[in-house]
């Protein structure tokens, strides 16, 4: 593989970054030269495809050095547009996207190159584990820090050799990517907003564009059910599922279980339960549809209620290190949650809130209700339902 292959492939890598300032084109002739259309349409691509997370679509293959510089290119002109658009739910797609295709791309790689690519991300890592399986080492507090939240990414799930965790190397690519998911976000999120002026006014329709249909994105999220249940009041494991699932984590199946058994429980239907969803990383709708439609009663027989606060533990879902001073009075999320609306009634302010807060949380709730019967709004708010199984009502 060429230099301008591998660059192109891993535009993160130090010796393309290096090739870019000094052989690569000027800003100037990469935004108005007609021979560089192409990288700019690869450019608004990249993006597009991030934001409708087509992230199934296979790397591209390079036929020609110009392909190659094509695609190098292109990235930092995405990147700019991520940040000229200025959208948190954008910046976190286009990171997940440039991660999972890094991420594709690596596991075809010899250990050499994803090697490279590690050091970039400034992961200390070692090689030759105790077996020829397992040949990317870390620390075991390096690789807390960067093992994706995933159950089988827990520390008990892994076997410890002097301090060390080795991995073999898909699950090590599997950690670059979060990594450099992590990064790339980060590094967004600090240039939002910035880019040239003159960026602005070649890309000016694309980003037009872009932000409209982020916005209708988000607003379709909205109007999926957030606004609908008071979620301040959730309780500390839903709360820790959820902003999970928005930040792209993968959740253990009785997590996926909880979260919608307990919006369930509290009307949600199954389309607003989906919304939630839709922002998973490994999201497929047919199958997240059956699940739900499945736990939910409406594709079968059961109509499961959520799992109380045992079960929640035995699973390693309930984050012990969150529960707060309403979880030991319950033994259930929905107590916790009916106590907090409760509480939020009577202007008692919730653990870690004081007096003022949560006086101001309920004229927020009561401004929010007036605006709403101004309007004349005929939606249905979804109602508690009736618990149904004994540990719930508890
Ligand atoms: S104690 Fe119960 S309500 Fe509190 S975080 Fe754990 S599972 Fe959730």
């Amino acid at each position: 593989m060429g230099a301008l292959a591998l660059y192109a492939k891993y535009p993160v890598l130090p010796d393309a970054r290096d090739w870019l300032r000094t052989e690569g084109p000027k800003l100037d002739a990469l935004l108005t030269d007609f021979l560089y259309a192409q990288a700019r349409d690869r450019a608004r691509e990249r993006v597009w495809s991030a934001l409708r997370r087509n992230d199934e679509e296979d790397p591209p293959v390079f036929l020609s050095e110009v392909e190659e510089e094509m695609e190098l290119v292109s990235h930092p002109l995405a990147r700019m547009l991520v940040a000229a658009v200025d959208e948190a739910l954008l910046a976190r797609r286009f990171a997940v996207a440039e991660s999972k295709r890094l991420s594709k791309l690596l596991e075809r790689e010899p250990g050499e190159t994803v090697s490279a690519v590690a050091r970039t991300f400034d992961i200390p890592f070692a090689r030759g584990g105790p077996d020829e399986e397992h040949d990317f080492g870390l620390h075991f507090t390096e690789y807390l820090a960067r093992a994706p939240n995933e159950k089988a990414w827990k520390l008990v799930k892994r076997d410890l050799v002097k301090g060390h965790v080795w991995l073999a190397k898909d699950d090590f690519v599997r950690l670059c990517e979060e990594v450099y998911k992590r990064r790339l976000e980060d590094e967004l999120q600090d240039r939002q907003g910035q880019v040239p002026t003159v960026f602005r006014e070649v890309f000016q329709s694309a980003i037009t564009r872009l932000k409209q249909e982020t916005e209708r994105l988000a607003a379709e999220y909205k109007e999926a059910g957030f606004a609908e249940v008071d979620q301040e009041r959730f309780p500390p494991c839903i709360r820790r599922i959820l902003t999970d699932m928005h930040n792209h984590v993968n959740i253990p199946h009785m997590g996926r279980f909880a979260v919608v058994t307990f919006l369930h429980t509290l009307g949600m239907d199954a389309d607003g339960i989906l919304r939630f969803f839709s922002s998973v990383p490994d999201f497929d709708p047919e199958k997240s549809r059956y699940q739900i439609e499945h736990i939910t009663g409406k594709g079968g027989p059961t109509e499961y209620t959520p799992p109380g606060c045992g079960t929640m533990q035995t699973y390693g879902v309930c984050p012990l290190e969150e529960r707060d001073t309403i979880c030991s009075d319950i033994k259930h999320p929905l107590a916790y949650y009916r106590k907090a609306l409760w509480m939020k009634e009577r202007n008692i302010p919730m653990p870690g809130e004081t007096k003022e807060d949560a006086a101001q949380a309920k004229e927020a709730t009561a401004a929010k209700s007036g605006d709403s019967a101004k309007k004349g709004e005929t939606d249905k708010k979804p109602k508690a339902k009736p618990v149904a199984n004994k540990e719930a009502a508890r």
